[in-house]
């Protein structure tokens, strides 16, 4: 059975351990290791070393096994013994050298046990091969999708961020969970500046410090980040420590401060913009195949990426911001809408102080589907249909210059408009919006409309003293043909309206002088001293003459007609006062004949006169009293028939106030009026 077995069984003795027998199976291993040359029978009864090939060293551990098993009398047992054979190469054997003791306990054999256990071993070494490498690629996948991971992070958490800060953050965030860094940077590029600016730093608690020297980085700085920028490529240093002791990088010397290790700088371009640079250290050494390097490099383009966009929008943003600034500092109300419909977008100040209607309560109301369209009519008050309104002309990709619209606005003012409006046009021609520009023209419009009533007035007033002195000129010459009735009292009548016509003609002329000298600054005054008492005696015995049938009651409360009340002032313009004031007393009273003039001292300033002229006439209504000192206003009670520029009271304030003094006037409708002067006595100065 022995014979047969499949291992081979050898037997040896304990002095120099003699081969004394073996199994046929044994003899192989003879026959193919041992001793090749020998036969079986030679080698029996042969020590062990004598059998044993080379190399010595594997003989000399087999004989030290034999050996140690005698001194110990443990059994030994090996899975794979290699033994290297001639012509075979490296085979494995499995082992078991025990014991063989007699009735004493003496160890007297060793018996061997040996088995060629090669193929098992061979094909147990390739499947560990197999697994080693294809736990190598699990390995290399698993860090390639783990770089994929940081870098999808870091591009998701960029990508939709217009905020320059935020990017920063979240990207160091980023990166900072995925690794280890001992601090990481992004600076931002300041191209006009030549340096770069901190945007966002991770810095380990004792490296802290380094924020401070990081903050700003000119481009002329030794730092390697400093000069990033005149590089396409990533720098990476594997071991900082090293290269500063070859004194490679000098300047760099803070990174040896601070530790650092690995050290990794990509610059962020997008396209040909240089944005800043991502810069990581590391306390331990960095490859340059690193997945660190690798990451970090593909997170960059992400970062360069987003930054640009931020930067675009917010160089779009500030270009907006400016033009919105010009825009509301402008005097003409701009109204940006949309394509097609119109919606506004904008709206300002003035927009919105011209047509009384915020900017959002605009937006709300045109939520509700509401426009301004209703409120708007042409200068005489006709609707406009919608499709002739400026901003749908506009919409359409008309031009329009200059178009005169009348507003109805919410709080019932009435406002013209001069609008223009154009087309917004992007480069390919497509009608984005409109734009629409208009001004409140309403005070040129009614100062326009005052001179046209002014102008056919005055033509009026001139053409009516002119038709009767004509009038009364052709009665004279007819006269004159008659030499028997030269003096008729007809002929008298008519030189007596003449001289009255030509005096209506030249009062009227001088109103209108007058009008043009003081809106041109040109009206000088004649400052004298002149008793005031007399003055207004003398205008009205003049006026007594020219009356017929009013009645002019002089009333002096304080003073008498017998003092001297002195003055300063222009008498010919203090009687053009007066006269203007009994005139329009006598002229608004036509059914009613008394008319007071009175003088005081003001009251308030015992050096100020205050005179009035009181009437019970036609009145002036409320409304009306604030706009009677103004150009051409005439009050709307008026029987037209009653000749006027609508230019007397206007003179009257102007001239009034030059001497320092001020006009007011108490009115009720159907009962009368009183306008009252207050005059500084003393000299003022008047420009
Ligand atoms: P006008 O040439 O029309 O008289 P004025 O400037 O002197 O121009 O007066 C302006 C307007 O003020 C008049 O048209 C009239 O409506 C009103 N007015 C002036 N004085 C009186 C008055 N005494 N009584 C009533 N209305 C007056």
């Amino acid at each position: 059975m022995l014979e047969n077995m499949r291992t081979g069984m050898a037997l040896y003795d304990v002095q120099e351990f003699h081969l004394i027998a073996v199994n046929n199976r044994f003899k192989l291993f003879l026959q193919e290791y041992l001793c090749p040359g020998k036969s079986y029978e030679e080698a029996l009864g042969c020590p062990l070393a004598t059998l044993l090939p080379p190399p010595k060293e594997v003989a000399r551990g087999i004989l030290n096994i034999f050996r140690a098993v005698v001194e110990t009398g443990q059994s030994y047992e090996v899975d794979k013994f290699p033994i290297p054979m001639a012509g075979k190469g490296l085979t494995y054997w499995q082992w078991t050298l025990d014991p063989i003791r007699d009735d004493n306990g003496t160890i007297t054999h060793l018996l061997h046990s040996a088995n060629d256990v090669t193929e098992h071993v061979l094909a147990l070494q390739q499947a560990e091969q197999v697994y080693t490498s294809l736990t190598q690629t699990a390995h290399s996948i698993d860090a390639e999708r783990k770089r994929l991971e940081v870098i999808e992070a870091v591009a998701r958490s960029v990508r939709e961020s217009f905020d320059i800060k935020t990017i920063g953050q979240s990207a160091i965030d980023a990166i900072q969970a995925a690794f280890n860094p001992t601090c990481i940077t992004i600076h931002v590029a300041d191209a006009l500046q030549r340096k770069l600016h901190l945007l966002h730093i991770f810095a380990s608690p004792d490296i802290e410090g380094i924020k401070n020297i990081l903050q700003e980085v000119p481009y002329d700085s030794e730092l390697f980040v400093g000069g990033i920028h005149r590089h396409k490529q990533p720098i990476i240093i594997e071991n900082l420590q090293a290269s500063m002791q070859k004194s490679e990088f000098d300047s760099n010397r803070l990174a040896v401060i601070f530790g650092i290790q690995g050290y990794i700088c990509i610059p962020l371009w997008s396209g040909e913009q240089f944005e800043g640079a991502l810069t990581a250290s590391f306390r331990e050494y960095i490859h340059a195949e690193s997945a660190q390097a690798k990451t970090l490099e593909g997170c960059g383009m992400h970062i360069a990426a987003a930054l640009a966009q931020a930067r675009l929008h917010a160089e779009i943003e500030q270009e907006q911001m400016r033009l919105r600034a010009v825009l509301a500092q402008l005097p003409e109300g701009i109204m940006l809408v949309e394509a097609p419909h119109g919606r506004i977008q904008y709206v300002n100040a003035a927009a919105t102080e011209i047509t009384g209607i915020t900017a959002s309560e605009q937006i709300d109301f045109q939520m509700q589907n509401a426009s301004l369209e209703p409120y708007l009519t042409d200068i005489q008050g006709n609707p406009i249909a919608p499709e002739r309104l400026s901003t749908n002309r506009a919409l359409r990709g008309e031009t329009i210059n200059g178009l005169e619209t009348l507003l109805r606005r919410q709080d019932g003012k009435e406002v013209f408009l001069l609008t223009s409006a154009a087309p917004l046009r992007t480069d390919d021609g497509t009608i984005i919006g409109a734009i629409v520009v208009f001004q409140d023209i309403t005070t040129r419009k009614s100062i326009e409309q005052q001179k046209n009533e002014f102008l056919s007035i005055t033509s009026h007033e001139l053409r009516t003293p002119i038709t009767a002195i004509q009038g009364f000129a052709e009665i004279l010459q007819l006269r004159a043909n008659e030499p028997e009735h030269p003096n008729t009292f007809r002929s008298q009548h008519a030189l007596v309206s003449i001289i009255d016509q030509s005096k209506r003609l030249s009062r009227l002329i001088d109103e209108i002088l007058d009008l043009s000298r003081i809106e041109s600054k040109r009206l000088l005054l004649n400052i004298r001293s002149h008793d005031l008492i007399q003055t207004l005696t003398q205008v009205i015995e003049s006026q007594l003459i020219m009356t017929k049938r009013h009645t002019i009651h002089l009333v002096l409360d304080g003073v008498t007609a017998q003092d001297t009340l002195t003055g300063y002032f222009d008498e010919d313009r203090i009687i053009q006062v007066l006269n203007n004031l009994i005139n329009n007393a006598v002229k608004y009273s036509p059914n009613h004949y008394e008319i007071e003039v009175g003088l005081r001292f003001s009251g308030e300033k015992a050096d100020e006169a205050l005179i009035w002229v009181r009437d019970h006439g036609i009145g002036i209504a409320t409304n009306e009293l604030p706009h009677i000192f103004e150009r051409f206003h005439r009050a709307s009670n008026l029987d037209r028939s009653i000749s006027g520029l609508g230019i007397g009271l206007y003179l009257v304030n102007e001239l009034v106030a030059r001497h320092g003094g001020h006009i007011q006037v108490e009115s009720t409708e159907g009962k009368g009026s009183t306008f009252s002067v207050t005059l500084p006595l003393h000299p003022v100065h008047t420009d």
